[in-house]
């Protein structure tokens, strides 16, 4: 019998699931081999992964050569060697979040997110750190955490991006008001140079750099020549040209290697790596330095009627000393509203609020970062009077233009508005219409003083060329995020674009500011670099590379062109004019409002925010991704796929058995992503479509035949009780199962009653409650488990529902809501389905009764998913009078006449992932809460069930991977009991060993029933 034993740890080489993601051609099978033959690594050079690696969040896409998942320095020397004696690319990467295109490139791909992210080590004297280049800044922080320090660079998406990208772009944040970009805190790095040798680069006094210089020497005594030349021959230059701005990340950063021969008599060449886009050299080890994690913050949210109003406050702003100062805009605060994650921020701003400013402070104790708020208030506000305690109050002379303030001073709230202003990115991105508010000129900085009229010239622009934008981003340090609106679908619409950047360029040049405050150049904004710093910066640049890089290896293209001096903008767009879609097949679902199945196949913009960890970015998605750190297994990998093999990017067939079995199997349609992702890619719904369209093209197969059918099973089973169970605990009944079914040995299968829900409730007489004395009416609807399985759980919902007054009847007609059918691709018996309940329920539901399910997933189906099925007004009645159980109580405010006086038993509440996605489940949190119990609310992800999911035997291993992350979480939480609503995440727990379960963990309306 297959064992757990049998199964890897690994879903990717689990012997019984047949993933092998290096399956499709390869391209270049001598280099592969060599490659293999050198390094411990993977080498993937397959066509699946080259697309998956052929994108980043830019507009661009570049194919690569492969790619390679190193696992140390020998491994990256060998392979940079290897390529450099071929003439052949080679591009470091790390969490592909880059927004211009400087993580894309025809050249080998060292990826190394995936293997070389460990934490080194800490020098407490020196009070500085070691990491390998992969460790996302979140989890490097996290390590640093227990001894109140921090690395300070902040980028937005420091949960999914890592050191050595950071490095590469001379990352910043929001936080830069305070602190350095990455180039400050590099003090050393291990180097792999453009010809595999391995060095390490730190400081050198200057005057001991003739020692080490030499034009004709090895690469190391080139490198240190250059830097000679620099100080000898450029500095004056460097300090004309260079603005005299903090935040400027374009061009190699001279200005840092001037500053610090001026301020410290030496000059450290790792940091000439920062922002070198890994054009100069690869870091394999870095050393930084660290500042302390500040005892306090608070935050005020100013808003204005204007956004030119906010941009003149933004001066007196910064005379209060801020850690942060962020500006969002009325299309960034429209697009918020729309949102359900921010709907509610947006919705306490005054009514006819166009902008906002969020000013964040430190301080060493909450009083005084209420003192910081109130001082600043009293200051911008019209109608605040002086501070209470105005000694060392900051007041300026500046005219108030703010109209309200919101503040937040506890960390959930604090996090709120922070989080709602790092989506800013994305959720611009989630127009589905071919305009897009694309990255290109989204990075400028300018002084401060300088942002109103700034403003108001960009502003003419684009009027000029009738196109809108928003303004967002980092406005302390003039560092604003414009995305104007075009499409790159015609050659019209990338004329257009290039014409924006030219004269913004113009613009910032005239007002002394940067064309890139910290996105860096890439594939964008390069060729800029040429009229920006001028034809003699422009030609040093490309000394300093050819110093570094003599054969133009390293990622030839960003900063100053390829060895041939090109860098064109509207190169390698990865939408591009002469685009064809062919899905291969006439969707089926409702795609009206994602602007068609194509809009939401071409939704994701590539930004990893499907790419974090449990632990740091927490919520749902993506739950596969989190238990293989797998490209492939993420959202965006996912998209990508779909997408490239539908525009003709990627040869392969959408519906082709393998390619689906790659790309979509293992997605557990948790519709995490529909929640968590900023642009609100739906990868259930696509898959569904996808499974769907293949069904139609192959036929259906014997699994998704069997469990599309769950209702006729769970009838035959409970009818068969208790026979069916015995049958099913018989020795080698897994074993069979497995073998005949594909249902994975391990499972215990579900277990039958054989007096269902439907015939308790009968034989007990119906309701207890009379329908004429009730103000409340419920059918409780009954899915298959709480029928004619978890019968208990439905009882109990009886009971509650009857002690809080409802009267309760359990519709004729109506099972199944079509769940499991729609999750398997069976859309036609999905649809008919719903067409049948939607009859049975609609006419109830006219006269004023509710729909309630104890199954969030079946709940969800209905509220949710039968918009995509049918459009007609009675689909729409009652899924608005569709609720889950805890919901219905909640929502109706009936728990309190339920009389609930639970004993403060703790529980860890475990919510369902669909109930996530709708924003339902914390409901359920709040009644315990009122019922009398402590309640701690897992940020979990899937259970990795997922419905059948978990019992098939190809995707037990990942199933299990998925769970381990909810029963770590289980295990730290201190609550007595763990509950869940899904009755598959019960059935996960409960075959947890790991988990103390004590038997099938309780539905919390069991724990409602039990406080009665
Ligand atoms: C939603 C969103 C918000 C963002 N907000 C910010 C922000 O607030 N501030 C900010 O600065 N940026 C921001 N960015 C841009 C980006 O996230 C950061 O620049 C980030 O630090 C890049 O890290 P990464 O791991 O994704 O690097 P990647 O994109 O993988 O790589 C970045 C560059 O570094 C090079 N590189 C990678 N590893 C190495 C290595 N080992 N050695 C040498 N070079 C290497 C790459 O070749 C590439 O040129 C944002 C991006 C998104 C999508
Ligand atoms: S799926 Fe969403 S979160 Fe993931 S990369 Fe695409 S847009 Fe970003
Ligand atoms: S539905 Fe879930 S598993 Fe599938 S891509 Fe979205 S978040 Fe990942």
């Amino acid at each position: 019998m297959a064992t757990r034993d049998l199964r890897s740890d690994d879903p990717s080489t689990d012997p019984d699931a047949d993933y092998d993601y290096t399956s499709d051609s390869v391209e270049r099978p001598g280099l592969v081999d060599d490659l293999r033959e050198r390094v411990d690594g993977d080498v993937r050079f397959d066509s699946y992964t080259r697309q998956l690696y052929a994108t980043d969040a830019s507009i661009y896409e570049a194919l690569p050569v492969g790619v390679v998942f190193p696992t140390s320095t020998d491994d990256v020397a060998a392979v940079v060697s290897y390529c450099a004696d071929r003439g052949i690319p080679v591009l470091p990467r790390g969490g592909g979040t880059s927004l211009a295109g400087q993580a894309v490139n025809e050249a080998v791909v060292l990826d190394f997110k995936h293997a070389m992210n460990g934490f080194v080590g800490f020098d407490p004297e020196a009070e500085t750190a070691r990491a390998q280049p992969g460790i996302t800044l979140a989890a490097l922080n996290d390590e640093l955490a227990a001894h109140g320090l921090k690395y300070a660079p902040d980028p937005a998406w420091g949960d999914k991006s890592v050191l050595g990208g950071a490095i590469g772009n001379n990352s910043t944040g929001a936080h830069s008001l305070q602190y350095e970009k990455a180039d400050g805190y590099l003090e050393s790095a291990e180097v792999v140079l453009a010809d595999g040798t391995v060095t390490t680069l730190g400081w050198v006094d200057t005057d001991d750099l003739d020692a080490l210089a030499d034009p004709d020497g090895d690469l190391e005594a080139r490198i240190y020549a250059d830097l000679r030349r620099l100080l000898d021959e450029e500095a004056d230059r460097i300090r004309e040209r260079f603005p005299d701005l903090k935040r400027n990340v374009s061009g190699y950063n001279y200005d840092r290697l001037l500053a610090d021969a001026e301020a410290h008599g030496a000059v450290n060449a790792a940091r000439l790596l920062a922002g070198s886009e890994g054009t100069l050299g690869i870091i394999t080890e870095a050393e930084v330095s660290l500042e302390p994690v500040p005892a306090e913050t608070a935050v005020a949210m100013l808003t204005y009627d204007d956004v030119r109003d906010a941009m003149q406050d933004v001066a007196p702003v910064l005379d209060h000393d801020p850690s942060a100062v962020e500006v969002m805009d009325d299309v960034f605060l429209d697009l918020a509203r729309d949102t359900d994650e921010f709907a509610d921020v947006v919705g306490l701003l005054p009514d006819g609020t166009d902008s906002t400013l969020l000013v964040e402070f430190y301080a060493d104790s909450p009083a005084e970062a209420r003192r910081r708020v109130a001082d600043l208030l009293a200051d911008r506000l019209p109608s605040a009077t002086p501070a209470a305690d105005p000694p060392g109050a900051t007041t300026t002379d500046a005219p108030v233009h703010a109209v309200d303030a919101l503040e937040a001073y506890d960390d959930d709230r604090q996090a709120h508005f922070w989080k709602m202003r790092k989506a800013g990115l994305p959720i611009l991105l989630s127009r589905t219409s071919d305009e897009k508010h694309y990255p290109y000129i989204e990075d400028t900085a300018i002084p401060a003083d300088h942002l109103p009229a700034f403003v108001a010239d960009f502003q003419a622009i684009l009027d000029d060329l009738d196109t809108v934008a928003s303004y967002y981003a980092h406005a302390g340090p003039g560092v604003l995020h414009v995305r104007p609106l075009v499409t790159l679908a015609d050659e019209a619409g990338v004329a257009k674009m290039a014409e924006i950047a030219d004269r913004v360029t113009d613009l910032v040049v005239e007002y002394g500011g940067a064309v890139s405050g910290e996105h860096g150049d890439g594939r964008a904004r390069s060729q800029w670099n040429r009229k920006f710093y001028g034809e003699d910066l422009w030609a040093s640049f490309r000394r300093t590379k050819a110093a570094f890089d003599p054969d133009w290896i390293l990622n030839p293209g960003p900063v100053c062109g390829d060895a041939a001096g090109e860098i064109d903008m509207t190169d390698h767009l990865r939408v591009a004019p002469d685009d064809e879609f062919d899905a291969g097949f006439d969707p089926a679902l409702n795609w009206d409002t994602e602007n068609g199945f194509r809009g939401m196949t071409e939704l994701c913009h590539g930004c990893a925010g499907c790419t974090g960890h449990q632990d740091t970015t927490g919520g749902v998605m993506c739950p596969t991704y989190r238990a293989a750190n797998e490209e492939t297994l993420s959202t965006r990998g996912r998209a990508n796929m779909l997408r490239s093999a539908m525009n003709g990017h990627l040869p392969a067939d959408p519906l082709d058995d393998e390619f689906l079995t790659e790309v979509l199997d293992l997605c557990v349609g948790c519709k995490g992503c529909k929640l968590d992702c900023p642009s609100g890619v739906d990868m259930a719904k696509l898959k569904t479509e996808v499974k769907h369209a293949s069904h139609q093209a192959d036929g259906v197969g014997v699994l998704d035949r069997l469990f599309g059918h769950t209702e006729a099973l769970f009838h035959l089973g409970s009818a068969l009780a208790p026979v069916s169970n015995w049958a099913t605990a018989l020795p080698g009944a897994g074993a069979l199962a497995e073998k005949t079914l594909g249902i994975a040995a391990e499972r215990d299968l579900p277990t039958f009653r054989r007096e269902s829900l439907r015939a308790w409730f009968d034989a007990r007489g119906g309701s207890r409650v009379p329908e004429a004395a009730a103000e409340h009416t419920v059918l409780l609807a009954p899915d298959p488990y709480t029928n004619y399985s978890t019968v208990a759980v439905g009882k109990a919902a009886v009971r509650v529902l009857e002690a809080a007054g409802v009267h309760v009847a359990l519709p004729d007609g109506v099972g199944t809501s079509g769940r499991p059918a729609y999750s398997r691709g069976l859309i036609d018996r999905t649809r008919r389905i719903a067409r049948e309940n939607v009859a049975a329920l609609a006419p109830k539901v006219a006269d004023g009764w509710d729909v309630v399910y104890v199954e969030p997933s079946d709940a969800v189906m209905v509220q949710d998913d039968y918009h995509d099925l049918l459009s007609s007004a009675p689909a729409a009645s009652v899924a608005a009078n569709t609720y889950g159980v805890c919901e219905y109580l909640d929502r109706h405010g009936l728990d309190a006449a339920a009389g609930f006086d639970a004993d403060g038993e703790s529980l860890a509440y475990h919510g369902h992932c669909h109930q996530k996605a709708q924003q339902r489940d914390h409901h359920a949190v709040g009644v315990l809460r009122r019922a009398g119990y402590e309640v701690d609310p897992l940020d979990s992800t899937c259970c990795g069930m997922a419905g059948s999911f978990g019992y098939e035997a190809e995707h037990y291993s990942m199933s299990q991977a998925i769970a381990d992350i909810l029963a770590d979480q289980v295990a730290d939480s201190d609550a007595d009991t763990v509950t869940a609503p899904g009755s598959s995440c019960r059935s996960q727990l409960s075959e947890r060993d790991d988990v103390d379960t004590d038997g099938a963990p309780p539905h919390p309306v069991q724990k409602l029933a039990d406080a009665l």
